[in-house]
């Protein structure tokens, strides 16, 4: 296994392609071999929460713990996240490119209509949530005034999304039920007319769920509207 320990944010787009980047490692590290290259991002710095009036921007190094402990209304849905043992190494950056039926902090993120700070061969840009590529710098978004979320899971601690909503009232993005987190927009149109009832029944347009060992896509789809109900309505 070959690391390489970048010790700036230059240095580490420079070696974007040397190796596989590493934040916590907590999705890499498992598919590691003797083969493997890693680029490990733990000398880049890019940790850190800055606040700026109601915009947050959090560095793509920060642990979720962080997150958790340091802005209230993603609390719950990071206590959601693994254990504490992994929410320890864990980064908002890392959670971006989770795969379902990981990545629920990505779901909030989405929902929040985050901004995601990225540099690549193209050079600094922003990009969207479902677009970040190269190396994520930092994610940046508005607190939003409403807040609502709900995770639904076998067990506390260690247990992937069957369902994941989350929402600022507005926009409402998904989580557990497609490849990718999605927006549910249908969903929105009812909620922007005040119809709660509707926006969870129209939830599973933007449904394309997956059978795997927590839950069937059947049984995904089932539950999908009563836990988007559930949520708008903090049940
Ligand atoms: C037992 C267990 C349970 C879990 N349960 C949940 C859960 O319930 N909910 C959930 O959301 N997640 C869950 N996860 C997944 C975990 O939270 C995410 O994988 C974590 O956020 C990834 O962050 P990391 O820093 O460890 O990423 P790493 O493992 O270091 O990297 C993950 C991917 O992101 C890329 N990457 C990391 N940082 C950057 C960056 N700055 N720029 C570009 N690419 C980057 C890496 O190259 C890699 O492809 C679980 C993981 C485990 C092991």
């Amino acid at each position: 296994m070959n690391v390489h320990l970048p010790e700036s944010v230059d240095e580490a787009v420079g070696l974007l392609g040397a190796g596989v980047l590493l934040a916590g490692g907590t999705s890499v590290m498992p598919h590691v071999g003797p083969t493997t290259s890693l680029v490990s991002l733990r000398r880049v710095g890019l940790t850190g929460i800055e606040r700026d009036g109601d915009t947050l921007t959090i560095g793509a190094a920060t642990t979720l713990a962080r997150v958790g402990r340091e802005v209230p209304f993603l609390h719950d849905a990071i206590e959601s996240i693994a254990s504490p043992t992994i929410r320890n190494l864990a980064t908002i950056g890392g959670n971006l490119f989770a795969r379902q039926p990981h990545g629920d902090l990505a779901v909030c993120l989405l929902a929040l209509d985050a901004t995601v700070s990225i540099i690549d061969a193209d050079g600094a840009r922003e990009v969207g949530v479902l677009e970040a590529e190269g190396l994520v710098t930092s994610i940046s978004f508005k607190e939003p005034e409403r807040w609502f979320y709900t995770k639904a899971m076998r067990r506390r601690q260690n247990s992937a999304s069957i369902v994941t909503v989350a929402s600022d009232g507005a926009r409402i993005a998904l989580g557990g039920v497609a490849p990718r987190p999605v927006r549910a927009t249908a969903a929105e149109a009812a909620l922007a007319e005040g119809d709660i009832a509707k926006a969870a029944e129209l939830s599973v347009e933007a449904a394309d769920p997956f059978d795997d060992a927590y839950a069937s896509a059947w049984y995904r789809r089932r539950v999908l509207p009563v836990h988007v109900r559930r949520a708008l309505t903090e049940e």
